[in-house]
């Protein structure tokens, strides 16, 4: 079989298409391959987009938590730096109070005066009482009474008694009317024996001994002075707070007459701040009140 130019012809058409069809295929696989390819990278990019967002939005939410818990640490820390500053403040106020209001302030117990110009409120209630030495004193001040008892005791001095502390009013009313009608049975008018009664005694509500807060010693008389135990107590009761409440040289003071026997309890540094400045009470407590501190 002759194979003429048109025979060949069309082998080399079919080849060049068979190539041609090769080659399609082959750029069909690298189109896909591309495609492939273009579609990977596209994966990558969405998963390291992706990575790259959970990783910025990790960030943000650890930043943020940790703003807000720095946030919640300094509202902590200003709340105790408020505290701080505010207790700081008040102990300055405290401080400031202390120094705008002197120790001369006398709503102090131990030094409440007690005379006839000064008589007990009504209101005045009973302090708590114990027993010393079997009398009543007020509770607060017994302890000291009972260790100026203890060391007189102990520096030799026997001869000393409590006779007389706390006094209820009633009590203190009775012993004034009993003085009274002495006088008055001796002849002495209503005047005199008044006059005479209050010399010694105090109308109720007039006494210190309604306090609880004073004491006389044995047998209630002048010759207490020259005894052992007057010399100790005046040279050792301020010690324990304790003052001769009626000097001589005080007696147109305080209105009472020389009582060497009667004891008043005002607290240690009032009974040493009052023998330096040489001063009764009325005049302790004058003094306290026109400004003059201990
Ligand atoms: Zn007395």
């Amino acid at each position: 079989m002759v194979k003429d130019e048109s025979y060949y012809e069309e082998i080399r058409r079919q080849e060049r298409n068979k190539n041609l069809k090769n080659k399609s295929g082959k750029y069909k696989n690298r189109k896909n391959k591309k495609r492939k390819n273009i579609n990977n990278n596209n994966l990558k990019i969405l998963i390291i987009l992706s990575i790259g967002i959970i990783i910025i939005l990790s960030v943000t939410i650890f930043v943020s938590y940790k703003f807000i818990n720095s946030n919640k640490n300094e509202e902590e820390i200003g709340i105790e730096e408020i505290t701080e500053i505010y207790n700081e403040t008040k102990k300055e106020d405290d401080v400031l109070e202390a120094v705008l209001e002197p120790k001369n302030k006398i709503d102090d117990w131990r030094l409440i005066l007690v005379n006839s110009k000064s008589p007990l409120p009504e209101d005045f209630t009973e302090p708590e009482l114990v027993y010393v030495e079997g009398k009543q004193f007020d509770k607060r001040a017994a302890g000291d009474l009972q260790e100026m008892m203890k060391e007189m005791k102990k520096d030799g001095i026997t001869n000393i008694w409590i006779q007389s502390t706390y006094r209820s009013i009633e009590y203190q009313k009775q012993l004034y009317d009993n003085k009274i009608n002495e006088y008055l049975s001796n002849g002495a008018t209503k005047e005199q024996a008044e006059a005479l009664t209050i010399e010694y005694i105090n109308r109720p509500g007039e006494s210190e001994h309604n306090l609880g807060l004073a004491v006389d010693f044995n047998n209630v008389d002048d010759d207490f002075e020259h005894t052992r135990a007057y010399n100790w107590l005046s040279i050792n009761a301020k010690d324990y707070g304790f003052i001769m409440r009626y000097p001589e040289e005080k007696a147109e003071i305080t209105g009472i007459a020389y009582e060497p026997w009667h004891w008043r309890y005002v607290g240690k540094e009032h009974s040493y701040k009052m023998e330096a400045l040489d001063m009764c009470l009325e005049e302790y407590i004058e003094y306290l009140e026109n400004g003059g501190s201990y």
